[in-house]
Formats: structure tokens, sequence, C-alpha cells
């Protein structure tokens, strides 16, 4: 990491620094993205995934978390443009904004704090191994409900119910968690949208389902539809359901698409990437690093 966004400018990563009395340290209370930006080797270029949407999601956070954003989404797209470019790196990156309650203030509350906004961004390759499907479990801890911390929000406070998720995972040997709502439906996983296949069909939870409303869940979906004729539903899903499905997957910004071949122990259609899944990962890569001409408008070249 060469250089951050920080206080309104760039700067040497070293120097982007936060004080231990910093009200988003204190208390969670900031908001953030992760987008990905993918180095094309053969054309020599950086493009952004859908980089305006993810600042769109961003302004609804801050909205949710009472965060005045000081910037417009036109700017917020340049600037971190200008940090992209800045940082010259010629590999796969992440980027990560971070909107935030940046007064060195004691006391909680949303309203009448400071807010401040970063960036810095790092290279970045596989988080979960999408080369021959993840073994994962549902896990004990429920998703955070609207009326605890709103999920679709992307609120750093909450990923520490993600965390206790994927931490009970990993410590049982597991790559990844399925993390159910309250109530017992399935919600996502902790850092990513999960969809089934059944009959040809692809379903994924709905967003009043505790999700965080995933870019890559609306890629998935206009996939699915156009290029592979699949019919999409959003609907309420049980946890049950899951051990009958042909095929699931995982989607994110971090996890791309990444195939399930086991839940709860309990093999996943025949243990290996089903016929759909794999489809869909290959047109997906082949769109995200800008070599699918019908799909450059998702793509911000840098
Ligand atoms: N759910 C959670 C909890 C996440 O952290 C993420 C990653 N941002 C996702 C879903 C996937 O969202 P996206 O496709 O926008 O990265």
């Amino acid at each position: 990491m060469k250089y951050a966004f920080f206080k309104g400018e760039i700067v040497p990563f070293s120097e982007a620094k936060i004080s231990i009395m910093t009200h988003a340290f204190n208390y969670g209370t900031g908001v953030f993205e992760g987008i990905r930006g993918y180095w094309n080797k053969s054309k020599k270029q950086m493009y952004i995934l859908k980089l305006k949407e993810h600042y769109m999601r961003m302004v609804n956070s801050c909205k949710i978390l009472k965060i005045e954003l000081k910037y417009s989404l036109d700017e917020l797209c340049k600037i971190t443009k200008d940090l992209v470019k800045k940082n010259e790196y010629k590999e796969d990156v992440y980027i990560r904004p971070i909107a935030y309650k940046s007064q060195e203030v004691i006391g909680l509350g949303l309203t009448g704090i400071d807010d401040d906004f970063a960036i810095y961004l790092a290279p970045f390759g596989e988080y979960l191994d999408i080369s021959k499907g993840i073994k994962v479990c549902t896990s004990s801890w429920r998703r955070v409900d609207d009326i605890t911390i709103p999920a679709r929000a992307k609120v750093i406070g909450i990923y520490v119910n993600s965390s206790l998720a994927k931490a009970e995972a990993k410590e049982n040997g597991f790559a990844e968690a399925i993390m159910l709502t309250p109530e017992g439906l399935v919600s996502e996983g902790s850092g990513e949208n999960i969809f089934l296949i059944r009959d040809g069909k692809l379903i994924t939870p709905q967003v009043s389902q505790n999700i965080l409303e995933g870019i890559t869940r609306e890629i998935i979906i206009e996939l699915a539809k156009t290029e592979l004729k699949l019919p999409v539903t959003e609907r309420a899903v049980n946890r049950s359901e899951l051990y009958i499905a042909d095929e699931l997957f995982f989607c994110g910004t971090g996890a791309q698409v990444s195939p399930i071949v086991e839940v709860d122990r309990r093999r996943i259609g025949n243990g290996k990437i089903g016929p759909i899944t794999e489809k869909l990962q290959k047109i997906y890569f082949s769109a995200v690093r800008g070599d699918n001409p019908k799909y450059s408008s998702w793509l911000t070249s840098v």
C-alpha cells in the first residue's frame, strides 16, 4: 500500500492515521465498501468493477448512519480513480472506502458528530477457494436483524456479527458460514450472498432477509437471466432447502463466484462444482476482467 486518500487528499499510506479516540474506532460508527479492481494482463489495464454502484450503496449506508458525505457520487468515483492510478498496481486490487464518525469524543449518538471519508487499496487475490468448491456450515450465530443493526447498510459494527460466524466456521474446519435470520431463514454468508439452484432455477434470499444488498448478487441475477435464460426468484429459503439444492454458491466482491460443495457435512449435488455455477463463473470472470465488450459499461478503466 503506497498511497491513501485521507482528510481530503492523497497522502503516503503511512500518514493516513486516526486517533484512538475516534468515535468510529470506539463504537463502530462508520460504513465502508469493498470494490475490486481487476488487472487485465494482456490489455495491461486496470478495470474497477461497478464503481458507481458501490458508491450509491455507500450513500445509502451513510443515510442510515447519518453520516454526511462531503463528496458527490462523481467526485467519489474521480477520487478513487486518481488514487488507484497513483498506486500503480499491476495486479488485482481491493479498494476500501470508509465513511466514518471521525470526531474525538466520548458519548454515543449519530448526530452532531463530525464525519470524514478515507480510501485505501491493497493487492488482493482469491478470498475463498473458487477452484474446487468449499465446505461450509450453518452458523449458530444469527444474522443481525434490521431492528438490531440494519444489514443493508455496510456498517463497520456489523462485522463483529460476521466475524463471530466466520471464526466459528473456521475453528470447526469449514471455509465459511451461512447465517440464518433470527427467525431461522437463510440470510447470507459472513461476507457474501448465497444462491441455490434447483431444477435449473436460481433462488436467492430476499433483501428483507437481513442481507447486504450485494452488487455481485445483482450481477449474477442479470447474467443468469440474460446469458443463461434462467429464471431467478428472490424468496424466503429454509435451512433444509440448502441440503436438497442441486447446486449452491456464494457471490460477493471478495468471494466472486464461489461454489459450495458441502453444507453441515452434507454433500450438495454430486459434491463437485455444478454445471450452472461453472458457467456463471466463466461468464462472470470474462465480464469483470474486461474480456466481454457487452459488459464494458460495468467497468471503469484506470
Ligand atoms: N454480504 C456481506 C455481509 C458482505 O460483506 C458482502 C461483501 N461486501 C456481500 C454480502 C456481497 O456484496 P457485494 O457483492 O456488493 O460485494
